[in-house]
């Protein structure tokens, strides 16, 4: 066909230049297909097909008027064909065609489905990937210009990702796209059109800086995303220029998405609430080492893990609580499970071992006496009416029970009870594992047989005493004997040796069974070494029976430590819902109760009441407070029972808390600014279902400053965020908050005060609190008697000026200024919140003298007086007020 000529020739240079399915090309007033195409459209859309002539052949052709073209391209693009479209245009000897652009499904504009109409990317991570994520994703709607990038961590969560966005068009990456079961898997859950894009766009190099251009320099770092989703990403931006359509200038914002399931849980957080290590940096006194009571390393791992990477899915959640609920009533089963637990080893581990060549025999041992540990613990499970009935039951039934008998099976029959750490050197299989080995191992047996017999044969037969058979590196094997004796042995007895008390001897015998015994042994290690390699290989290729064994055990393992936390500590069950209600009838903090005589505390948080001003003296318990109410939270979406006597938790998709600098600066950790920029990124990255505690936020600045800037995140975050949210502050001002916000409530921490003397009662009550209680902490501690006085006066008379009265979000605070030389305080020019002091008082702190002189300066009338009388006065008063 290609030596068609004229227009019909054209159509097919240019269908071959594109690997769109189908060309559109427009010829004056109409867009026509020609040959296959043509045939094809009229089948497609009912187009009437004529034939086109050309060099004396004749093609079929189908058009469509040019202003009609877009519905054609529709219908075709939405039953998932690739259209390219040729334009014409005027040269100067007629008319040259071009193809303008592609139409893809994922690139259509002219949609008139309401649906998103997502164009994806799937990239895999290449092995030596620094990405924790094996996937890396990336959508965009052309129509929208939506455009989101996201890690998937195993191919799992990829696939549900890609059913979620229900791509139209899907651009698999370079190893995807030979992927043949991926594909397959994502054509299972998709319907998109697959196209292949050229694999350069995908390098990550290329795809990093075109995600820069695209969407600025500090994209790529904030986004916090994978190599292979940035890639993704760059792919998705040069498939769309390519394309024609003129959109890339609609999408000017990337957004990591976040699957439905995550809950942001950042760096900070995890460190305020002291979730692995205290803020001093230990393990001991953290949450993880308080809660855990995990038998294996590998039920630890997950429990951190777990812990790290709280959930937010209720069914998922309520899975793993009930599975507590059971263990943590079911006390005998769970003590027995937790028993048999102790025999597991690391299965995972084991299993990479295997896969790298690096296990030993004492390591498949391990392999074998834990893939024991499972039947046992389906025993106890399957017996104990209560876990039977939980979902325990799935838990344990997960792995291939009969598999993981099987391979425990062979490597009991394989692997000797006790074998070397070596794996060369032989004594690694039962005796009956393998014939060959068998006869060898006779052999070998006989042979040492004989030499540990030799010595009482030569004292028999030749009558000698003290006589021993040994071997060494230098000698070899020798008979030895004592000096005594030594002159006695026979001719065939040939001397290699005088030590100080005995002779060392060979015979030609001797040599000869060393000689077979050297044979043997090499022979053995060679033939257990080849055995060996070839068990561990098959246990390898088991890698993932193995690791499905592990991490139910470990799963098992943390569930159960879990309910033993529960059941030793009094904790419940949490009832857990997607509203925003928050509910916690005497909660405790996880941590603090263990050691202390803790008093318990509510919380109430609903929809019209959802932000928290936490005030009270210093050392009240505010911080234990929030982090309390942090730490249920967190538990709760572990699938963990928590520390309260009810719970009611409205599961939040992030936990966000920052403390305050100077707490921070006593860690010699922080700085202001990074106090600013933590904020910030709550500010920016909490939702109106996120939980954010801040403690003491704006403290690490001046008290100005500092009030400002905690006054304007809350009125933020109440506005504009919506998150749950309590704020601790000693900033008695802050109270005043609640007036003017609806959803703001005032709650405090009760201290009682009797007699100068401060009890702490940490109970938090409803209301603000009357007054900082700074100075009695200042007392207790030891701060000289004077100062208190003094710092009691001063606090006084600032509550008297109210030195700062803060009037809602729209007015600053006014300020009144202590004067340090004076001990007085000045109002500000126009103040409306402290008067100017008066008169008479300015006068109080002015010594006797200069009074003196005052009052003599004002009786004097000086139009009465000579002017020679004035100067003499005068003179006097200088004189008096120099001294
Ligand atoms: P604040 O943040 O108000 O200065 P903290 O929360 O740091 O106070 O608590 C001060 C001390 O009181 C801590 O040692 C803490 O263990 C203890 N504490 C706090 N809340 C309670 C409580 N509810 N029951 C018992 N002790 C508590
Ligand atoms: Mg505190």
């Amino acid at each position: 066909m290609t030596e068609a000529t004229g227009i019909v020739g054209e159509f097919f240079s240019l269908k071959e230049g594109t690997d769109a399915e189908l060309l559109a090309m427009q010829c004056g007033d109409f867009y026509e297909f020609f040959g296959e195409d043509a045939e094809f459209v009229s089948d497609e859309l009912d187009l009437k097909v004529s034939q086109k002539s050309s060099h004396g052949s004749s093609y079929p052709m189908a058009g469509v008027p040019v202003d009609d073209l877009t519905p054609y391209l529709k219908a075709l693009v939405e039953r998932g064909y690739r259209v390219a479209v040729a334009d014409q245009y005027e040269t100067d000897d007629g008319h040259a065609r071009e193809i303008v652009r592609v139409v893809t499904p994922g690139t259509l504009l002219e949609t008139t489905e309401a649906d998103a109409q997502y164009l994806a990317t799937i990239v895999e991570t290449d092995g030596n990937g620094r990405s924790a994520a094996d996937y890396g994703l990336a959508f965009a709607d052309v129509t929208t210009g939506r455009f989101l990038v996201a890690d998937a961590e195993d191919l799992d969560e990829a696939l549900t990702e890609l059913y979620r966005f229900d791509p139209v068009e899907l651009l698999p990456g370079p190893d995807v796209r030979t992927d043949d079961d991926l594909l397959d898997a994502v054509r299972e859950r998709t319907d998109a059109t697959m196209t292949l894009h050229e694999t350069e766009a995908f390098a990550p190099k290329r795809a990093g800086h075109a995600v820069r251009d695209q969407f600025g320099r500090e994209t790529v770092d904030r986004l916090g995303v994978g190599e292979s989703a940035i890639a993704a990403a760059g792919a998705i931006l040069s498939y769309v220029e390519e394309s024609g359509t003129g959109v890339l200038a609609s999408m000017t914002r990337i957004q990591t998405h976040q699957g439905d399931d995550h809950v942001t849980l950042d760096a900070t957080t995890q460190r305020n609430l002291e979730l692995t290590e205290t803020m001093h940096g230990d393990g001991d006194g953290s949450l993880f080492e308080t809660i855990d009571h995990t038998e294996t390393s590998a039920g630890a791992r997950l429990l951190k893990e777990w812990l790290q990477r709280p959930r937010r899915s209720v069914e998922v959640l309520e899975t793993r609580r009930e599975s507590v609920a059971a263990l943590s009533s079911s006390a005998l089963a769970r003590d027995e499970i937790r028993e048999t637990l102790g025999d597991a080893y690391d299965l995972a581990r084991l299993a990479s071992k295997a896969s790298h060549g690096s296990a030993d025999a004492r390591d498949l041992l391990a392999a074998r006496e834990t893939l024991a540990v499972l039947p046992e613990v389906v025993e106890t499970v399957g017996s104990d009416p209560e876990l039977a009935d939980s979902p325990l039951t799935d838990v344990v039934d997960r792995p291939d029970g009969a598999a993981a008998d099987e391979l425990r099976e062979r490597l009991e029959e394989a692997i000797a009870p006790e074998p070397p750490s070596t794996v060369t050197q032989g004594g690694l299989f039962q005796y009956g594992y393998d014939d060959e080995l068998d006869e060898v191992i006779d052999r070998h047996e006989e042979l040492t047989e004989w030499f540990d017999t030799l010595a009482d044969r030569e004292k028999r037969q030749y009558g000698l005493a003290h006589v021993t058979v040994d071997r060494n590196k230098t000698d070899g094997y020798y008979v030895q004997v004592g000096k005594s004796a030594a002159d006695g042995v026979p001719d065939h007895y040939e001397e290699i040796k005088t030590l100080k008390n005995s002779k060392r001897f060979t015979t030609d015998e001797l040599e000869e069974k060393e000689r077979e015994m050297l044979r043997l042994e090499e022979r053995r290690g060679d033939l257990e070494y080849e055995l060996f390699e070839a068990l561990r290989e098959d246990v390898a290729a088991r890698a993932e029976l193995l690791q499905d064994v592990g991490r139910t055990l470990a799963t098992v393992d943390a569930l159960a430590s879990l309910a033993t936390h529960a059941a030793e500590n009094r904790w419940v069950a949490p009832e857990l819902h997607r509203g925003d209600r928050l509910e916690i009838e005497q909660g405790r903090h996880p941590v603090v109760e263990q050691t202390t005589e803790f008093v318990p505390n509510d919380v109430g948080m609903t929809d019209d009441q959802q932000f928290l001003v936490v005030t009270g003296p210093n050392m009240s318990g505010k911080s234990t407070y929030m982090r309390q109410v942090a730490c249920i939270v967190l538990l709760a979406q572990v699938g963990s029972f928590v520390p309260a006597k009810r719970a009611e938790i409205g599961l939040v998709d992030g936990i966000f808390t920052r403390v305050g600098a100077l707490d921070e600066l006593a860690q010699g950790r922080s700085t202001f600014m990074v106090e600013m920029s933590e904020l910030s990124n709550i500010l920016h990255t909490a939702t109106e279902e996120s939980l954010v505690i801040l403690d003491e936020v704006g403290r690490g600045t001046a008290t100005y400053d500092g009030i400002s800037i905690a006054w304007a995140a809350t009125e933020y975050l109440h506005n504009e965020v919506g998150a749950k949210t309590l704020f601790a502050t000693h900033y008695h001002e802050l109270t005043g908050l609640a007036e003017n916000l609806p959803r703001v409530a005032n709650v405090h921490v009760a201290a009682d005060e009797r007699d100068g003397d401060v009890t702490f009662l940490r109970t938090v009550r409803d209301g603000p609190t009357d007054r900082s209680y700074g100075i009695h902490v200042a007392d207790l501690a030891g701060v000289p008697g004077p100062v208190v006085d003094r710092a009691r006066d001063v606090l006084d008379r600032l509550r008297e000026e109210k030195a700062i009265e803060a009037k809602g979000g729209s007015s600053e605070p006014v300020q009144t200024v202590f004067d340090v030389s004076s001990g007085q305080f000045r109002g500000p020019a126009n103040a409306d919140g402290g008067e100017p002091p008066e008169a008479g008082e300015t006068n109080e702190s002015i010594d006797p003298e200069a009074k003196d002189v005052l009052e003599d300066l004002e009786s004097i009338d000086v139009n009465e007086t000579p002017p020679v009388e004035l100067i003499t006065k005068v003179q006097k008063w200088q004189r008096r007020l120099e001294e």
